[in-house]
């Protein structure tokens, strides 16, 4: 033998060492239908000893020997046939297999060779399901997207949907779902749902009413409320309970949401966290998937078997994480929605703001148009109102007592008078406030007008009396306009007592400002019309113009105070304002 010869020699040793130990179900056969060898893979599926099938005839092995006899006559070189036949193990078992046969030309030997391949059909058959199962399952998945995210769902409608989905006999068909969010204002991961009955029977009723009830997942969510409600009190209860802090990184639940991984916690795992889910949840097997987006972990979903008992498998994880990557978006987007609405109903409020400003903006307008024509009126009645009231009085003096037309020139004089009043007021409230501004002692002010209306008081028999105790205070005003303010208590002060009482103006210091205040023993006012009285033309007197306190209002806000009115405890009326009290640099 040459050296070429020998290599040759060893590469075929090898080939057929390679070709025994081969996993794959292989078995080379002469044309007569004799095993040559058989890989150790074959042995396997036929439950043979090694070696056992050489020297066999192949076509016993198989329920319909003449079909594989009819494979190797019709196999040509280079093409491979196929058929399924059932193949007898050596234990007499049936199994369902595929054979693959090709011819093999060896050049040398004047037989034909072929290699045979077969294969356990079961296997495919099981793949097959599995693949059936993964399909039903992007099914459901795709059908819960539906139901997420078409419908418009608030947060625990959400949460609910999911729970539903994950418990189903539709959906994920765990027995029990918890579900916990990260709660930012607390810092924790907070149970907020669950769903699951207590026991097997109850299950098994709820689930069937549902499908009863409705065709697809989205019915079945929306039915959820009135079948489910009342069952899943204990599981509730338990969620109620969960809470972890999110810095506590070594819980299990912290720790599978920062790895973003599902997992299935069973047997012997040992972690912090698992002994007290365990307590919690009162079974021993349970998965954990964590529901987060882009933005950051949303929570957590747990799910067990805890009623069947039945093990969570491979296929159920992987969608479980899938289903928990679907949630942590519907959720999201959820609370995405929430925030838009509530940011659109601020929009909508600052609308509605901007628009009043501007209808308020136009009134003021209207009515400072309004308030120059009257101006405007008012002046141009004084003149002929004087004169009518000049010959109307010169005309009463001249009427005999007796004479009927006495009373009708007397009526004259007086509504001319009234008229006057108005006009005078009107000019007053229109005219634009007076900007010009001195420290003044508030007590001097006040003394000064209390002493002006002394004699007037006196002629009404009214005691007027003053307690000015505001000491030195000052405050920056028009003295003449607080004057004005005064002066206008008083007078509806007298005209409230309508005859002799008394009247009390007094002064005093309060936080940040100086009180005045006028205080008769009158009849009051009706409490109902506090509301009323500073407002324009507001009046309970046959002759009054009802501008009075409208201006002194109007003046003491021009002062940076307010104006109040007040029925005394004792019987009388108190009408009083505050002005702030004046700071020194104001003056600069
Ligand atoms: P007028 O004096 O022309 O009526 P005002 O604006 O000064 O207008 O007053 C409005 C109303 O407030 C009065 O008509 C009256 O009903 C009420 N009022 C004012 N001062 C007193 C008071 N001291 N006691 C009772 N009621 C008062």
């Amino acid at each position: 033998m040459n050296e070429g010869q020998n290599s040759r020699a060893g590469a075929a040793e090898l080939l057929a060492a390679g070709f025994r130990q081969s996993d794959m179900s292989l078995i080379l056969v002469q044309g007569t239908g004799t095993v040559v060898t058989a890989s150790r893979g074959a042995e396997v599926l036929l439950g043979c000893e090694p070696e056992q099938l050489a020297g066999q005839y192949l076509a016993q092995r198989f329920s319909d020997p003449g079909a594989l006899r009819r494979l190797l006559a019709d196999q040509k070189t280079g093409t491979v046939g196929r058929v399924q036949l059932e193949a007898r193990r050596q234990d007499g078992k049936l199994i369902p297999v595929e054979v693959s046969c090709s011819r093999l030309e060896t050049g040398e030997a004047p037989d034909a060779y072929f290699m045979i391949r077969v294969s356990d059909i079961r296997e495919r058959q099981h793949e097959d399901e599995l693949r059936a199962a993964r399909l039903a399952k992007l099914t459901l998945l795709n059908q819960v997207s539906e139901a997420l995210y078409g419908a418009r769902l608030n947060l625990d409608q959400i949460l609910q949907a999911i729970l539903v989905c994950m418990t189903a006999g539709q959906g994920l068909r765990f027995n029990r779902a918890f579900l916990l969010l990260v709660d930012p204002s607390t810092n924790s991961l907070q149970g907020r749902m669950a769903i699951g009955p207590s026991n097997a029977d109850e299950a098994a009723r709820i689930w069937q009413d549902l499908a009863d009830q409705s065709s697809d997942l989205f019915g079945m969510v929306t039915q959820y409320d009135q079948s489910v409600r009342q069952t899943d009190v204990a599981v509730n209860e338990i969620v109620r309970h969960m809470s972890i802090p999110m810095d506590d990184e070594a819980n299990i639940m912290i720790r599978i949401m920062g790895q973003g991984h599902v997992r299935r916690i069973a047997g012997d795992v040992d972690q912090p966290g698992v002994e007290t889910l365990r307590h919690w949840l009162g079974c021993h097997e349970f998965a954990i998937a964590p529901m987060s987006t882009r933005r950051g972990p949303v929570g957590v979903i747990v799910a067990d078997n805890a009623i069947s008992g039945t093990t969570i498998t491979d296929l159920d994880l992987e969608f479980l994480q899938m289903f928990a990557n679907q949630s942590a978006g519907a959720i999201e987007n959820s609370r995405l929605h929430s925030e838009l609405s509530r940011r659109l109903a601020d929009l909508h409020a600052a609308h509605r703001k901007q628009r009043e400003d501007q209808e308020t903006l136009l009134k003021m307008e209207r009515l400072s148009v309004m308030g120059e024509t009257s101006a405007i009126v008012a002046h141009e009645l004084r003149n002929p109102l004087v004169a009518i009231g000049g010959f109307a009085r010169s005309l009463t003096r001249s009427i005999d007592a007796g004479d009927p037309n006495r009373v009708a020139a007397t009526i004259i004089v007086e509504e001319v008078a009234r008229m006057e009043r108005i006009i005078h007021d009107l000019l007053d409230f229109i005219r634009p406030p007076k900007m010009l501004r001195t420290a003044m002692v508030v007590d001097e002010v006040v003394a000064q007008v209390v002493q002006k209306f002394q004699p007037r008081a006196q002629e009404a028999e009214v005691e007027l009396v003053s307690d000015l105790q505001a000491e030195n205070l000052t405050v920056s005003m028009n003295p003449g306009e607080i004057q004005q303010v005064l002066q206008n208590f008083l007078v509806n002060a007298l005209q409230a007592l309508d005859g002799p009482g008394r009247v009390e103006v007094r002064s005093r210091g309060v936080d940040g400002g100086v009180e005045v205040t006028v205080a008769d023993n009158g009849p009051g006012f009706e409490p109902e019309l506090v509301e009323k009285l500073q407002m324009p033309f507001f009046s309970t007197k046959p002759t009054g113009s009802g501008l009075g306190l409208t201006i002194c209002a109007q003046i003491v806000k021009a002062h940076g105070g307010v104006l109040r009115a007040e029925n005394r405890a004792d019987g009388g009326a108190e009408f009083s304002f505050i002005l702030p009290r004046h700071k020194p640099e104001e003056e600069s």
